[in-house]
């Protein structure tokens, strides 16, 4: 599925479902919303779900499902800001709000202060495209600081300071090239250093099992560094780099940020396909 085709679904199904009535009864933090948002992301990503649910929504430059409830409730203070004066529901605002005390009016307050809005009873009108991205930054922060403590996360927090995170979504790629560099970027790519924690290795033994050099096998020397598959390597660098001696002085992380770009990204994919086709034929072709 395309990225567009995901968003339109996404915001035309699935909001106004998990949003229904939060304009009406204000917002409060449920994890069953959470969890469908984190299965849709983890599944147009072709992810499994032990991947870090922080990486997923950064990666699909989507807002949070609990902030979408904040923009329902703006865009229904906005509606009561716009009736007529003599209107049961404005007469009642008027009554009410001067009051404080909990409840929706409660919700509203504590979400224009959290956004640095006007308060509710100066008869303001919300810009809900601004106040979307306002909150797309907040949940980015959150996001980010969130990754931050993910030790699976230690290649994608790398990307941190790429200009556009949804390079990956965006492109033509198959399922296949999506999902390989989904897992990679999230650290859920099968390599020893993933799978040695599903058996408690310590980090220091996952080693590589197809050169000999007693390195673990991360995300870096399987891109970079791993001999038996330096073949697929050259033939990649020798089509899509055009200054290879730049490249390789590049530090690793700065490599991937490279890759990952809009105009790389594509190459990169069918790449890290053959890298990981021709590193699963060495580790499980068959003995003679
Ligand atoms: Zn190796």
């Amino acid at each position: 599925m395309g990225y567009h085709t995901f968003c339109t679904l996404y915001e035309t199904y699935v909001l106004p479902v998990a949003n229904y009535g939060a304009g009406v009864w204000g917002f409060k933090s449920y994890p069953a919303p959470q969890v469908l948002q984190h299965r849709i992301n983890h599944c147009n990503l072709g992810m499994s779900r032990l991947a870090a649910n922080a990486s997923t929504p950064i990666q699909l430059d989507i807002l949070d499902i609990t902030y979408t409830r904040w923009l329902e409730i703006l865009r229904y203070g906005n509606h009561l800001q716009s009736l007529h004066d003599d209107r049961l529901h404005k007469l009642i605002m008027k009554w009410e709000v001067p009051k404080g005390g909990k409840g929706w009016w409660s919700d509203l307050f504590q979400i224009t202060e959290s956004l640095h809005l006007p308060h509710p009873n100066t008869g303001i009108l919300y810009d809900l495209v601004s106040a979307k991205s306002s909150l797309k930054s907040m949940s980015g922060t959150g996001w980010w600081s969130g990754a931050e403590t993910k030790s699976k996360l230690r290649s994608f927090i790398c990307s941190k300071y790429r200009s556009d995170t949804t390079t990956v979504v965006k492109a033509n790629l198959s399922r296949t090239q999506r999902s390989l560099l989904a897992k990679l970027s999230c650290g859920t790519l099968p390599l020893q250093l993933e799978i040695g924690g599903y058996t408690n290795v310590d980090e220091e033994d996952r080693l590589c099992k197809i050169c000999n050099t007693n390195r673990v096998e991360t995300e870096y020397h399987f891109l970079f560094d791993c001999a038996p598959l330096q073949w697929v390597r050259s033939r990649f660098y020798v089509e899509h780099i055009s200054e290879i001696g730049w490249f390789m002085l590049l530090p690793d992380h700065k490599k991937v940020m490279y890759l990952l770009s809009k105009e790389m990204v594509e190459h990169f994919a069918t790449h890290v396909e053959d890298l990981y086709h021709a590193r699963c034929n060495i580790i499980y072709k068959p003995r003679v």
